[in-house]
């Protein structure tokens, strides 16, 4: 049956009318700004509804490992924000001084994350899984006065470097009270949040005061830390309507982690501007967990990941018809490109095809998506959001085509050509810097352009395609060839599971196309599977494009958001040195 959600009218009903009209000033009038002038992020995402009628409605719906609920109300929200607020108060933490966090998405994150906006100070949260080093990295690099992690974490990860770290001067626990109390130089976040007097006055910090801190996924190199400012919420609200399509009565599970961009731009703040009940899972992924909780909840807009939607696709369409996902009624995916074939499946599965977008951590925002109420081309990941300008470009100059400094651009014709996705900066949630690379930050800007450093092309309709990172692109034979053309076809044979596709340098063709494929679960992996990929990939790309080579393994290398690690692959086929990998899946 369906539900009343599924006929909610869409927030966008005329892609190319909303573009007419949109203005950044329009958007930042749909929220309330600071009662004395100002913007900040924590106001319009729970100040202004926990003082209004949304007070007593959920804001935040965790669901704990052993499948226990906890909510907390808009008016509970800004209880614990204000606290953590008076907790940093307390401890002397000056504005624009770094907060971070190391924990799993328990509700003191997301207190301390609002906490710390309220208190003007910058926030910045770390992936729990880090290792050692890359958190003392970031810890460093961010210039960290406060941490906020658990006691087992910071025993195994922080402990033993604290003196090299002389910046941080506190560390505030969550967790078991006399745990906490042997351990040395650490303080207990919920008993100073129990005591602390809340800080109800919020920070009247300005729009370009910085916010937040977000490191990139590490995909293609060491991660650079981007600096994004209060004033990014416009572009949070405005994607999470526009991109979203977020209602006022909406259950909205966004599965990211807040360590990385998506969980904090789309797991905190846009579901909060927007005054939605917002789903927070503990647990990572298991295929009957998450068909559960859509329909337990009754989510309404689902926002994931590649990665998820093609394991779900593998457990098989039939799992999903075992669940109730009446309620369902929107599912965007973000992160990697959505091959086209998991874009159908959600028409079977789901009853609707999967919305793919795009973005990264440096636009702090979705920038190029699919929306409700346009068709969806399979394998594009959408047009540009309304109020952002996109164009493909090529770099130019004397001698070296790709990297110099003082190079030009030239905007490639819509058609058949790729090139450089460029985007024209000034959009609210664009990084203002990268943390301690100014020189890295301007190379990003080229005549009046901001360039991603992804490849992709443009149809006569202006539907954007994505080919591959700029890194990863091979050019084999006079051929460019895109890893993602190459992978989502491996990805329609049956036996394949996941695929990453790298060029190998070779002395005729430059470089020749290599794939590396995991198989589902039951198949061999044998000389005559092997020899069938290879036929099944020259039949669907032709010969100039079908990889050369094909290796099956146990796992395609990933890191910690999903990502394939192309350039690994590459550096272990080369027997090169495997360089960062400290966000690397471990390979089990
Ligand atoms: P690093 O910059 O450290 O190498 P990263 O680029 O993976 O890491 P993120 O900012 O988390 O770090 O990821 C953004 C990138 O992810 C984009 O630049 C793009 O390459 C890829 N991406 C995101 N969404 C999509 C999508 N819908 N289709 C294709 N690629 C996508
Ligand atoms: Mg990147």
């Amino acid at each position: 049956m369906a539900s009343t959600q599924r006929q909610t009218a869409a927030n966008m009903p005329d892609y190319d009318a909303a573009r007419a009209s949109f203005s950044w000033e329009q958007a930042r009038a749909q929220l309330s700004g600071l009662p004395g002038g100002g913007l900040n992020i924590a106001y319009e995402a729970v100040d202004r509804h926990a003082q209004g009628p949304l007070a007593d409605t959920v804001a935040l719906r965790f669901i704990r490992r052993s499948g226990e609920r906890l909510e907390l109300t808009y008016a509970q929200l800004l209880d614990e924000s204000e606290r953590f607020a008076g907790v940093l108060r307390d401890l002397g933490v000056d504005r624009g001084e770094r907060v971070f966090s190391l924990m799993g998405r328990l509700p003191e994150l997301y207190a301390s994350a609002l906490g710390t906006l309220r208190h003007g100070a910058v926030f910045c949260p770390l992936f729990s899984a880090f290792g050692p080093d890359p958190v003392e990295q970031r810890l460093r690099l961010g210039d960290a006065r406060v941490l906020v992690t658990t006691p087992p974490l910071y025993v195994r990860k922080v402990a033993h470097r604290r003196e090299r770290l002389l910046g941080l001067e506190h560390v505030l626990l969550v967790g078991d009270e006399q745990e906490i109390e042997r351990i040395t130089d650490v303080e207990d976040l919920r008993r100073l949040m129990a005591s602390a007097r809340r800080s109800a006055s919020i920070a009247d910090t300005r729009p370009e005061e910085m916010a937040l801190l977000h490191f990139t996924s590490g995909t293609t190199g060491t991660p650079k830390g981007a600096v994004h400012v209060h004033e990014a919420v416009v572009a949070h609200h405005a994607t999470g309507a526009l991109a979203l399509d977020l209602h006022p009565q909406d259950v909205f599970w966004c599965t990211a982690d807040p360590g990385w961009v998506t969980g904090t731009s789309y797991g905190i703040v846009a579901p909060l501007t927007h005054g939605v009940c917002s789903i927070v899972d503990e647990a990572d992924f298991q295929v009957d967990r998450w068909y559960e909780i859509l329909q337990r909840e009754r989510v309404t807009v689902w926002y994931t990941a590649p990665t998820a939607i093609r394991m779900l696709m593998r457990a098989g369409e039939e799992v999903a018809g075992e669940y109730d996902l009446s309620d369902l009624r929107f599912v965007a995916s973000v992160g990697e490109p959505l091959n086209p074939e998991a874009v159908e499946w959600g028409r079977k599965a789901f009853g609707m095809p999967i919305h793919d977008n795009w973005w990264q951590t440096e636009t702090g925002g979705i920038m190029i998506a699919n929306y409700r109420s346009m068709e969806v081309k399979p394998g594009s990941m959408g047009r540009p959001l309304p109020g952002i300008e996109a164009a493909v470009a090529r770099r130019h100059s004397k001698g070296h085509p790709v990297l110099a400094r003082d190079g030009t651009l030239e905007l490639v014709d819509v058609g058949t050509e790729s090139g450089e996705l460029v985007l024209r900066p000034g959009w609210p949630s664009m990084f203002r810097d990268s943390l301690g690379e100014q020189a890295r930050y301007r190379a990003c800007f080229r005549g009046g352009w901001y360039l991603t450093g992804d490849l992709v092309r443009r149809d006569d309709e202006g539907y954007f395609w994505f080919v591959g990172r700029g890194d990863d692109v091979i050019k084999s034979a006079g051929h460019l060839i895109g890893p993602f053309e190459v992978e989502s076809a491996l990805l329609e044979h049956p036996s394949v599971a996941e695929a990453g596709v790298i060029g190998k340098p070779d002395e005729i063709a430059g470089e020749l196309v290599k794939a590396f494929v995991s198989l589902v679960p039951g198949q061999t992996a044998d000389e005559e599977l092997r020899r069938e990929l290879l036929a099944f990939a020259r039949r669907r790309l032709g010969s100039s494009v079908a990889p050369r080579e094909i290796e099956i393994v146990a796992a395609v290398p990933r890191n910690r958001s999903g990502k394939i690690m192309r350039r690994l692959l590459k550096a272990r086929e080369l027997g090169l040195p495997e360089g960062d990998i400290s966000t690397l899946e471990p390979e089990s």
